[in-house]
């Protein structure tokens, strides 16, 4: 449970140079980080090892990881990471990885996707800076098909705000469920919020992501075995208003 979850205090003290030891900074007389967790002296921020660029692309309840794995060739100069609250799913991912960038040792793939556990209707803002991704990805969320578990939901008016807070102004969430109802959901709840508008359909089928997000991930492949229907929203992130 969420108790046993590990997440900085703030995304400064977030180490993120176990994940993406490729993109560790070079620095003079670097001391040990120490793992950041919240048990620790607030007061004594821990130093880690910064990395040459952030992590600007999330995908959120990213299951086995195939929506990562597609995404990395596609997108080599960017840093992508699926966050999974699932213990044994998210190891599944980190194996994953493993095994890729061993493969392509010599090319470097896939340095710059990574996972880790986490339970994002609570710690998103733990672990990114205002404004510091520029895309997100929603793809198939659980349901919570009764009207009491709605609340569960990964999409809402309060972890609206959150998305927008992490995703800078230009930026997209991207969506997608098989589940109808869902769908309305997501976009009642993102269309009706100040600070996201819906992306035109012309846009949205020329996004490149909309192609990998409809058939890599695992959800994806079940849906079209099942010949089901998918379907898809995007959601941009608006200036930020001048007061
Ligand atoms: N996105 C993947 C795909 O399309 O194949 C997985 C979809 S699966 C139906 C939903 C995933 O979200 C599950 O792996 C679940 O463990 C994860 N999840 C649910 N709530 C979460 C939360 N609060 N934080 C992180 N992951 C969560």
């Amino acid at each position: 449970s969420d108790h046993q979850l590990v997440y900085p205090p703030h995304p400064d003290q977030m180490d993120w140079s176990t994940l993406y030891p490729a993109y560790v900074a070079q620095e003079e007389s670097q001391p040990e980080a120490t793992p950041s967790s919240t048990t620790e002296d607030l007061s004594a921020p821990v130093k880690v090892k910064k990395l040459t660029q952030d992590v600007e692309v999330a995908d959120i309840g990213c299951g086995f990881g195939g929506l990562l794995i597609a995404l990395a060739p596609v997108m080599p100069q960017t840093l992508v990471l699926g966050l999974e609250i699932r213990v044994s799913v998210t190891q599944f991912v980190e194996d994953r990885i493993k095994v890729l960038r061993r493969q392509n040792e010599e090319s470097k793939a896939y340095q710059n996707v990574s996972v880790l556990r986490a339970n994002t209707m609570k710690f998103l803002p733990n672990f990114f800076r205002q404004g510091q991704l520029s895309k997100i990805f929603i793809c198939f969320p659980d349901p919570h098909f009764k009207a009491r578990k709605h609340k569960q939901r990964i999409v809402s008016t309060t972890l609206n705000s959150e998305y927008a807070y992490a995703v800078r102004p230009g930026g997209v969430v991207y969506t997608i469920t098989d589940v109808p109802d869902l769908h309305g959901w997501m976009v009642q709840h993102f269309e009706a919020h100040p600070m996201f508008e819906r992306v035109g359909v012309e846009e949205q089928e020329g996004d490149p992501c909309v192609e990998i997000m409809r058939n890599a991930t695992e959800e994806g492949k079940k849906v079209e075995r099942n010949k089901g229907e998918k379907f898809v929203a995007l959601f941009r992130r608006l200036e930020d208003p001048v007061f």
